[in-house]
């Protein structure tokens, strides 16, 4: 039922493109709108419960259908603020069952990074659209069974990079593109925010912690963006001045990036410093944004004087909005796994030129 149904959604989502008909139109009949698809959150951490779940009620093109969660004790909060339904509510262990749910088309994955492989494969084997949190996981090997499940499953697969659907952050990675001011030369990015958990998966490698994965990713991100490039070269220098909290992974994590054309990146993300700003040195002029990869806000200035400071009710809802209107149309998706995956990459050979206090390169 389900799968006739996401295929359906494929198929009238192309004929809707084509026709320039809208396509709720092909529901009418129903008590669907293909142009609101049901979302089914897996995990009410934090994330789910202050950021995504608030978020999707400002969404035009999704609905929060479903919850899947290990703590019973949160259902009744859930189903009275969100009117989810029984049926619609989920236990990790019978999560699979979604499958039959016609009210579910996207499961997103909202659980510690370790998690999110295991998790994203069993939502693509259920038929369900996948949308899964950064870092997409802990290695390569993992996204990349990540990518080939939503493949063999036909379905999307979308990486919760909320930032890149920022008209902020998509106004430098369009500099990337176009380069008015020429070549970046000298890029500075810094990502980080203090944590005082002590006992948490941000310090557990196993659940996929480490600072790295969870703010470096944004500096990783926005030197990829500035340049438009991928990064050849690393070095990196993983460091604490907590040991007795960060005693499996890095508090703090400095690290450069080579880029083909010769840009150097250098990088700090750290748990125990609050900082966000980038800063590009290009060969005729600069850019400086303070902040660049957060919630809102995100605004900076070139050195001709523009300013970059576009508004966005809700970065969340955008993502989560942009990312339903691909499955509606059946167009790629703005952040697909492809791209989680280029980073775990860039991420793998940072820890490895981390350990062994050299420059590694990426292949
Ligand atoms: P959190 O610790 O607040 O929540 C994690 C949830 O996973 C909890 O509900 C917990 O009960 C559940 N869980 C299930 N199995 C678990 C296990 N074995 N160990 C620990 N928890 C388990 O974390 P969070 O801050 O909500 O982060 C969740 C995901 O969202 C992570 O991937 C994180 O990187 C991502 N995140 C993204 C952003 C962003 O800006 N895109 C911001 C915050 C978090």
């Amino acid at each position: 039922m389900d799968k006739n149904r996401r295929h359906f959604i494929q198929k009238t989502g192309i004929l809707a493109t084509a026709t320039g008909l809208a396509p709720q139109l092909f529901f009418a009949n129903t008590d669907r709108t293909l142009d609101k698809l049901g979302v089914a959150l897996v995990g009410l951490g934090y994330y789910s419960t202050e950021v995504l779940a608030p978020a999707l009620q400002l969404t035009k093109h999704c609905k929060l259908r479903g919850i899947v969660t290990g703590s019973p004790e949160k259902v009744p909060l859930w189903q009275k603020k969100y009117g989810i339904a029984d049926k619609n509510v989920y236990s990790y262990d019978n999560f699979n069952t979604i499958a039959n749910n016609p009210d579910i088309d996207v499961v997103y994955v909202v659980l510690p990074p370790g998690l999110h492989a295991e998790y994203a494969i069993k939502a693509a084997e259920t038929g369900k659209h996948v949308w899964c949190e950064k870092p997409m996981a802990r290695t390569v090997a993992e996204c990349e069974a990540m990518i080939q499940a939503c493949k063999e499953a036909k379905v999307k697969l979308a990486i919760g990079y909320r930032c890149q659907h920022d008209p902020n952050v998509q106004f430098f990675q369009k500099m990337g593109k176009t380069r008015p001011f020429g070549l970046p030369k000298i890029i500075s990015c810094t990502a980080g925010y203090v944590d005082l958990r002590t006992d948490h998966w941000k310090q557990n490698k196993k659940l996929g912690g480490g600072v790295m994965g969870d703010m470096g990713v944004y500096a990783l991100q926005s030197a990829r963006m500035v340049t438009g490039e991928e990064p050849i070269m690393v070095s990196a220098q993983a460091s604490t001045t907590r040991p007795e909290i960060y005693t499996e992974v890095e508090e703090t994590m400095s690290f450069q990036l080579t880029f083909p054309s010769g840009t150097i990146a250098s990088c700090q993300s750290s748990f125990g410093t609050r900082t966000n700003n980038l800063h590009v040195a290009y060969e005729k002029g600069w850019l400086k944004m303070d902040p660049h990869s957060a919630y809102s806000g995100n605004k900076g200035k070139l050195s001709d004087g523009t300013l970059i400071d576009f508004p966005l009710p809700n970065q969340q809802a955008a993502q989560m909005d942009n990312d339903a209107r691909s499955i509606i149309q059946d167009t790629p998706m703005l952040v697909p796994g492809e791209e989680g995956l280029q980073d775990i990459r860039v991420i793998e050979a940072i820890y490895r030129a981390a350990e062994n206090n050299c420059s590694v390169a990426i292949p």
